[in-house]
């Protein structure tokens, strides 16, 4: 089924709130074969809320709401779609009793505005939020407009975490039981080290072949994402068509494509060192540890890593890793020497099997002709050989260090024995 999603409070417009609900709400329901076809914010402000209710009802007959459910003179949300459905607010006992109960578990006493938030819409049925005092509200009602000749208004509290629940607890099981067996599912292959421009053109005609699933081209500072999606199919249908259309990408996308769905490319690196019993450790200057940081955010990765030099400095590189003064001199930092040096270097100092380094211009100062800012060069030791890779990365210097760490991560990945 398709449902439009309103998001309600005026935080959401000004940017002091990033709309997480939104995202969430679209995944959830996703899985569940309910698709958001329209997302619209608006101000807390009753006529705007009215308005998107109420076009959203007349375009696809479904509309999620969010936010605006509070006690405070700012949370109107019920208010304007009872008026909008002509439906009269009750007080509600039981959602009453509710909000006394959570009020005494904090030993506090409701404020007289709380009583607002046991009233409902005559005929809805009530969301019992146990996660907070706002209940979310489920409400069917004949509405004209609609296309279908009846709405469907859900209603659920703003708070990330409230609205989290009541949407696995309440919403879910009720959308799974109109639902007709079709689902949306995606499976995402995930690439770097390849511009999407590049990866198009391996591509080809894709999209003609894969029908009816679709391919969207993710771009972000790990790489490309290649997402493919299945749009209201059995769940059985959808898996397989996925994995057939991952094949043929696979096939054309040969040695780029890393992993899938949510694969970090830092845990796939400390996995198939651990499988070769390979210790590792990074030499890094322009990245200044976000390699060791990487490597460091994946639980269990201390069996497998042993540590990073941060040589920002030339004398550090020096003294710490046994780079020869005279090659920074002759080559500069950012070359391919002195990255393969570096790699060399932590290879015996720290007693490892494998050391990845980096040395480069993250900018936006200090880039030249020859070395432009986002130059970087990588350099990988182990069992005797260096490999090196130079790359030019474009973006911000957060961008470009994040590039490079990741672009570390790939070369020493393929470096290692699988
Ligand atoms: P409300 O239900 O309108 O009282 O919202 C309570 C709080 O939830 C707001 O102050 C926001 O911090 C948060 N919030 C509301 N809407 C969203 C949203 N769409 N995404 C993330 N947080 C939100
Ligand atoms: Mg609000």
């Amino acid at each position: 089924m398709d449902l439009e999603l309103v998001t309600i409070g005026t935080e959401l417009l000004l940017g002091f709130t990033v709309d997480t609900n939104g995202a969430e709400i679209a995944q959830a329901l996703a899985a569940e074969g309910a698709r958001i076809v329209r997302r619209t914010a608006v101000a807390d402000r009753p006529d705007h809320i009215r308005e998107a209710v109420e076009s959203a009802l007349g375009r696809t007959g479904a509309v999620l709401t969010t936010g605006g459910l509070g006690p405070t003179r700012d949370d109107m949300s019920k208010r304007v779609v009872a008026e909008l459905l002509d439906l009269p607010l009750e007080f509600d006992d039981t959602v009453w009793a509710d909000v006394l109960a959570r009020y005494a578990r904090f030993q506090r006493t409701p404020a007289a505005s709380n009583r607002s938030q046991a009233e409902v819409p005559a005929g809805a049925t009530v969301l019992r939020n146990r996660w907070g005092t706002a209940p979310g509200l489920w409400i069917e009602h004949p509405y004209a407009e609609s296309p279908r000749g009846t709405g469907l208004v859900i209603m659920l509290p703003g708070v990330p975490f409230e609205m989290r629940m009541l949407l696995q607890h309440e919403v879910v099981p009720r959308l799974a039981g109109r639902s007709d067996g079709a689902v949306i599912r995606s499976l995402t292959l995930r690439t770097t080290g390849i511009p999407e421009s590049t990866l198009a053109e391996r591509m080809g005609e894709i999209e003609r072949e894969i029908a009816p699933l679709t391919l969207a081209y993710l771009p972000g500072l790990d790489g490309v994402d290649l997402r493919l999606s299945a749009w209201q199919l059995g769940p059985e249908e959808a898996q397989q068509r996925l994995r057939s259309a991952a094949g043929i990408i696979r096939s054309r996308a040969e040695g780029v494509i890393y992993g899938e769905d949510d694969d970090d490319l830092a845990a796939l690196v400390l996995d198939r060192a651990r499988a070769k019993r390979l210790r590792l450790g990074t030499a890094e200057s322009c990245t200044g540890g976000l390699v060791g940081g990487r490597l460091t955010e994946v639980p269990g990765s201390s069996d497998v890593f042993m540590g990073a030099v941060v040589c920002y400095h030339n004398d550090l590189k020096t003294s710490l890793l046994s780079v020869p003064p005279e090659l920074i001199q002759a080559e500069g930092a950012v070359s391919e020497a002195v990255a393969s040096a570096m790699a060399t270097g932590a290879l015996t100092r720290l007693g490892i099997d494998a050391a990845v380094a980096v040395t480069g211009i993250a900018g936006p100062g200090g880039g030249s002709e020859s070395k432009p800012v986002g130059t970087i060069w990588l350099a990988v030791a182990l069992g005797g050989v260096v490999e090196t890779r130079k790359s030019v990365f474009g973006g911000s210097r957060h961008d470009i260090r994040a590039r490079a760490a990741q672009g570390a991560l790939s070369l020493l990945y393929k470096s290692l024995p699988h």
